[in-house]
């Protein structure tokens, strides 16, 4: 059956087999960043609501719960900044009602931690994953093109905060785009930040799949290997998919394609991995997918991406 707000289970590099809930439906974030692989903000805002009902959520995720599937996180992200929903907190305790002992993960852009409730909320979380790209104002405005006048000093405040009432684990991500925050005045704020903020983990990225602009690149493996070891950052778990060839018919396989392409562009391997479908099988379907011009397939520098066809693109 075809989900709304449900995605994958896909493999995430930070957390294995990640089943993803989407709280947002549609583009709504506090940015609009160059590298962003769902495409551009729709709705550039700070406004908390509750965009996506938590019922309508929890509604799905025990219509999944009832085939029996199994994932190995449950992570709340999906088309934008999840700690807009102002519902999040009782989507969380929903999860824990349905999947009890299941980890819950939160993917946040940290623009909202200087609030209150959404640090209190968040505090339910097993996980919270934020991303802190750039500490230089000027690259923030440029690479993640902030609601204006949100900058990383209110950023800073609200992790250090958060960090302090939180007794579950931050595993902070850095996304490096060429060009854009790979100066060495980012290194040395971030090197200085990184101990106040003491995470549990540190992920240094660059870009792995097309994003929003075309002028936001990769950075070189020699600069990314530097950023790493001067952050102490973590290796990544090695992606592996797993030739768990589920008892899916053809459509049902399909329908499972679309959905999780249509959150974020995916490799052949990263969709068999994520899905429990043999590599060789998806490859087939996807092929079929392109030929009825439903997907696009894209050559990047780390493989072949498959995303979800959109009009006006
Ligand atoms: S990458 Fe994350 S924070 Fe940036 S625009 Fe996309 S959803 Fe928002």
């Amino acid at each position: 059956m075809a989900f709304t707000y449900i995605f994958g289970p896909v493999m995430s590099g930070r957390l294995g087999l990640s089943l993803g809930l989407d709280l947002l439906r549609e583009k709504i974030c506090s940015m609009d960043c160059a590298y962003c692989e769902v495409g551009p903000t729709s709705a550039l805002t700070l406004e908390r609501r509750a965009w996506v009902p938590a019922r309508d959520i929890l509604d799905e995720l025990a219509q999944w719960a009832a085939q029996g599937r199994d994932t190995e996180y449950v992570t709340l992200g999906g088309s934008g900044e999840p700690t807009l929903n102002t519902e999040f907190g009782e989507v969380i305790r929903g999860v824990r009602e349905i999947l009890p002992g299941k980890p819950v993960a939160v993917l946040t852009n940290s623009t909202l931690l200087h609030v209150p409730d959404v640090r209190r909320d968040l505090c339910l979380a097993d996980v919270v994953l934020p991303s802190l790209d750039t500490l230089v104002p000027q690259e923030m405005r440029r690479l993640n093109r902030c609601i204006p006048g949100l900058g990383p000093e209110t950023i800073v405040r609200g992790l250090l905060d958060f960090r302090k009432e939180f007794s579950g684990a931050v595993f902070l991500e850095i996304l490096l785009a060429r060009g854009f925050n790979d100066s060495e005045e980012n290194l040395r704020l971030l090197s200085e930040f990184i101990p106040r903020l003491d995470p549990d983990r540190v992920d240094v990225v660059t870009l792995t799949r097309p994003g929003t602009l075309d002028s936001a690149r990769a950075v070189d493996a020699p600069t990314l290997a530097r950023w790493r070891a001067a952050l102490g950052a973590h290796e990544r778990r090695n992606l592996r998919a797993e030739a768990r060839e589920r008892d899916l018919p053809d459509q049902e396989a399909r329908e499972a394609l679309r959905s999780s392409l249509a959150r974020r562009p995916q490799t052949v391997l990263q969709l068999a991995g994520g899905l429990g479908l043999g590599p060789e099988r998806v490859r087939r379907l996807l092929d079929a997918l392109v030929a009825e011009d439903e997907l696009d397939a894209r050559e990047v520098e780390d493989g072949l991406f498959y995303s979800l066809r959109r009009s006006g693109r």
